[in-house]
Formats: structure tokens, C-alpha cells, sequence
């Protein structure tokens, strides 16, 4: 199975090129982001909970991704080529929690993929995807705390994936295909 983690700052493409990925190689798309909204939109005690954290930019504790992350894996469907999870791990006890629930299946990670872009262009394209996106955290308070949470509970995820020989900075800057194209190159040389 081939199983890759997108991982990057708020704004650098992740769900974007997951798009990508999926049709390329058959993965199913696991995104911590959007199951929280969907849950959120359902309007359900849980999701008001969810929401009282997402809403400020701050991460849902890590005991609660867990298990919701546990629980999708435990329902992929038989022959799954693999996943690509997009948002989570995202925090070091997260990672943890991940390769030990893989290993416990007799899996691993493949590729960990970190889309690098800069500061002032992750803001303008928040800022931009705001104007559309319907989501109450694309505001640029909101915004500046969830790149501060970035920053000191993300950043070090990179460390442990560096241990483990799965890390891959891509370039975040450039179209979509050219990012794309990076990608897979990564993911070719992982195989
Ligand atoms: P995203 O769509 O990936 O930008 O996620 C939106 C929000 O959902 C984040 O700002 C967090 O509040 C929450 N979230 C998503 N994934 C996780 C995760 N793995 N751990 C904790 N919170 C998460």
C-alpha cells in the first residue's frame, strides 16, 4: 500500500494537490480538515465541540484526532491502494499515534510530502479562498493564530519524519501542475 502524508502551513496547497494524487494513484483522501466540518455542519453536540476549538484556529486535542483518524482507517474499503492523509498528523504525538495504529495493521508510512510556502503568500491566499470558501476560520485573525499553531505544534513533525528517512520538501511555488509534477516525483522515488 502506498501511504503518503501532504503536510504544510494553512494555505499551501495541501487539499489542492491531494486532488491530484488521488486520481494519479487510487488513494483514498482522509482529510482531518473537512471531516471536522463535516461533522461541524451537522450541527451535532460533537461538532459544536469540534467547532469551539477550529473556529479560534486551534487545534482539536490530539485524543479526539486519534480516534476519529483510528476509525476512518478501520473503514477503508478491502484492496485500498492506500491513503493520502491531508491535515493530520499535526502534532509530534499525533505522528506517534499514527505509525503505531499502522504498524498494529501491518502498515507504514510511505512519503511524508512538505509543501513549502512563504509566509506573505499563505496569508494572501487564505485571505483570497475567504472570499469564497464559506469558512469561519479563513479570517485574517484566525488565520495569523492557525499559522502561530502551525509553526510550533507542525513544524516538528518534519523532525520525526526526518528520522525516519520519509521526509520530502516540494516547492510550493509555481501552477498546479508544476507542483504536482514535483510530487510525484517524490512519490516515484519512494516505491
Ligand atoms: P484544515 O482544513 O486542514 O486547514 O483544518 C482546519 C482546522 O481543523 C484546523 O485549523 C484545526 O483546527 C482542525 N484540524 C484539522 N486537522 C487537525 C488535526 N490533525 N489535529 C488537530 N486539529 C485539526
Amino acid at each position: 500500500m502506498l501511504n503518503v502524508i501532504i503536510c504544510g502551513a494553512p494555505g499551501s496547497g495541501k487539499g489542492t494537490q491531494s486532488d491530484f494524487i488521488v486520481k494519479k494513484y487510487q488513494l483514498t483522501h482522509l482529510s482531518t480538515g473537512d471531516i471536522l466540518r463535516k461533522e461541524t455542519a451537522s450541527g451535532s453536540k460533537f461538532g459544536k465541540l469540534i467547532d469551539s476549538y477550529t473556529s479560534k484556529g486551534e487545534l482539536v486535542p490530539d485524543e479526539l484526532m486519534v480516534n476519529i483518524l483510528a476509525k476512518q482507517i478501520d473503514s477503508l474499503p478491502a484492496g485500498s491502494k492506500g491513503v493520502i492523509l491531508d491535515g493530520f498528523p499535526r502534532t509530534v504525538a499525533q505522528a506517534e499515534a499514527l505509525e503505531k495504529m499502522l504498524a498494529e495493521r501491518g502498515q507504514k508510512t510511505s512519503i511524508l510530502v512538505d509543501l513549502q510556502v512563504g509566509k506573505e503568500e499563505l496569508i494572501d491566499r487564505l485571505l483570497k479562498r475567504g472570499q469564497t470558501s464559506g469558512r469561519s476560520d479563513d479570517n485574517l485573525e484566525t488565520i495569523t493564530k492557525r499559522l502561530e499553531v502551525y509553526e510550533e505544534k507542525t513544524k516538528p513533525v518534519s523532525a520525526y519524519y526526518q528520522k525516519l528517512d520519509k521526509y520530502t520538501p516540494v516547492n510550493g511555488i509555481g501552477t498546479l501542475e508544476e507542483i504536482f509534477d514535483r510530487i510525484d516525483i517524490a512519490i516515484k522515488a519512494c516505491r
